[in-house]
């Protein structure tokens, strides 16, 4: 799927989000493909696709979404990405899966003739980082000129890959039975406190540290003179959020991130546009977008939480269907992340804090 894949570097579309029912099944296999540990040693390579039977998706298509101010929207590489360009150059959110990285680039360059300073990676999956390497190696970083001699020749040869410190960790120590992610691809410029601001392209970007949340590295990423904040898998359209409690992530971390994009977005007249928010997966949002979500993920973590208290087993809770109303929209049978895997990992998640 991922080889078959095009670009439209000339698709110019409105902001007024969409589904892209495509997109949704491509995004899961990538990510069901990484779990499952099907692509140990994928970095790079084209991976396996995964064990369980699934209908074979349709060639995955990379599309250009102007967001607004200096920002972008690449979809179809994996996860979305964030492309903001400016006189300084260009900064993305996010890489994609690595087979995707020629078009990706050919994507940007296509918005940008300046050369790619900044990759910010808000999460430590492949889908998202699989492109670090080839991408920063197509960059250069901001440090160039007369202090190459100070951080070494090499430094200045790239872009610089900020995150937050575990997803270095994580990336270069990775879980028994996956690859050990290649040199080029780790980020160089990491951080362990609450948030990170840059200045770039006449705008304060902010990263800010959402602990515990999908994974144990999530940042959000907030252009504040654009208004547009990247959210990572914190934030997905197309399904119920993914839980990864083996790279530390938990529910109510995610129920955090949640509340702190709302509190950072600022909607337009009648609850409708103002701040734009990208998320992980899916399709570009609004605020009212992602308060809906909010609430679906706090009225199931309430359910959950209120079950647990009661002395319910898992598979009593699962019995108690506590998703049910929402299933016809974000829940799924088949594929990595089922509602099944859901409602466990909250389970896990919430039993875990007593
Ligand atoms: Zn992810």
């Amino acid at each position: 799927m991922i080889e078959a894949a095009m670009i439209e570097s000339a698709v110019i579309q409105s902001a007024v989000p969409r589904k892209r029912p495509g997109l949704t099944i491509a995004a899961l296999c990538c990510v069901l493909a990484w779990i499952a540990g099907a692509a140990t040693a994928a970095w790079g390579a084209p991976r396996k696709a995964p064990a369980a039977a699934h209908p074979a998706p349709p060639p995955a298509e990379l599309h250009i979404l102007p967001v607004q101010g200096n920002i972008y929207m690449l979809t179809g590489a994996g996860g979305n990405i964030t492309v903001q360009t400016g006189d300084d150059g260009v900064l993305m959110v996010d890489t994609g899966l690595a087979p995707m990285s020629d078009k990706v680039l050919a994507a940007v360059h296509s918005l940008s003739g300046k050369p790619i300073r900044y990759i910010i990676n808000t999460h430590v999956h492949p889908d998202h980082v699989g492109g670090n390497e080839a991408i920063a190696k197509a960059g250069v970083t901001i440090a160039g000129g007369n202090v190459v001699g100070d951080i070494g020749a090499s430094a200045s040869n790239q872009a610089t890959i900020m995150a937050f410190q575990s997803v270095l960790e994580r990336m270069s120590t990775p879980a028994s039975g996956t690859a050990a992610a290649p040199e080029g691809a780790l980020p160089t410029d990491t951080y362990t406190t609450p948030g990170r601001k840059i200045f770039f392209d006449n705008e304060g970007v902010e990263l800010i540290h959402i602990p515990n949340a999908h994974t144990d590295g999530d940042s959000l990423v907030f252009f504040r003179r654009s208004d547009v904040i990247s959210t990572g898998d914190i934030f997905v359209t197309d399904g119920y959020p993914i839980v990864d409690l083996d790279r530390g992530g938990g529910i109510q971390g995610v129920i955090a991130g949640l509340n702190r994009i709302v509190e950072l977005a600022i909607p337009a007249d009648l609850q409708e546009g103002g701040t734009l928010i990208i998320p992980g997966h899916g399709r570009l949002c609004d605020v009212a977008d992602v308060v809906f979500y909010q609430e679906m993920v706090i009225i199931i973590r309430d359910r959950i939480q209120d079950m647990i208290k009661k002395g319910m087993t898992l598979e009593q809770v699962k019995a108690a269907k506590p998703t049910q109303d929402y299933d016809p929209r974000y829940g799924s049978s088949t594929g990595f992340w089922t509602t099944d895997k859901f409602v466990t990992a909250v389970y896990q998640s919430l039993r875990q804090q007593h």
